[in-house]
């Protein structure tokens, strides 16, 4: 069985936050801030429905990095308010652009109205292993907190994700911009060890 949040077999278990290397192999989200607040935007204006779009970025050695945003519309016509469904078309569409530009889709983000940012047993039903799932709690319409998600292999469940905020602005794939700092934010209500990374 494969544990994405193994990251070495020596590493003790507190070690992983203090090393990139692992933090990367343990599963990183690097996200512009500005970004994070488009989901959060996104996930108001859909409540008390879910909203659903798709990560545009790359994968890099020490995270995978969203570099754009996709709205998806939520292709439900039942159940909008907990489940969400994004076209086979809309990805296929969405793929297409990306690799235009490099890059590819490299995750989903949707919303949970008034429900916790945890995956449900639908998300982990209608997952797929290589992308990550950016979940937003929405409660009484107002964004709430955010985390990140990948399925493991065999399918038996999520591991969380880091998530890196970036400051540089939404375009170009440099790594110019990119700073990392030291976590001013870490959340403790999550199963895991979901840490929010702030840039300063
Ligand atoms: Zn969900």
């Amino acid at each position: 069985m494969v544990d994405h949040r193994v990251s070495s077999p020596d590493a003790g278990p507190d070690a992983k936050c203090s090393d990139d290397a692992r933090l990367a192999r343990s599963g990183t989200l690097s996200i512009p801030a500005l970004l994070l607040d488009e989901i959060r935007r996104h996930g108001q204006s859909a409540y008390p429905e879910e909203c659903c779009g798709l990560l545009v970025g790359q994968v890099e050695p020490s995270a995978k990095r969203v570099v754009a945003l996709r709205r998806a519309a939520n292709a439900r016509e039942d159940s909008r308010h907990n489940r969400y469904t994004i076209s086979p078309g809309e990805l296929l569409q969405a793929e297409k652009a990306a690799s235009e530009s490099g890059l590819g889709v490299i995750g989903v983000y949707h919303s949970h109205p008034d429900h916790p940012a945890r995956p449900s047993a639908f998300d982990q039903d209608h997952a797929l292993p290589w992308y990550s799932y950016v979940i937003l709690r929405v409660e009484r319409g107002m964004p709430a907190e955010l985390t990140s998600w990948t399925l493991r292999e065999d399918r038996s469940g999520f591991d969380a994700e880091t998530i890196e905020t970036r400051k540089d602005p939404a375009t170009g794939t440099g790594s110019s911009g990119r700073t990392r700092s030291t976590p001013a934010a870490v959340r403790s209500d999550t199963p895991a060890d979901t840490g929010v990374r702030e840039g300063d």
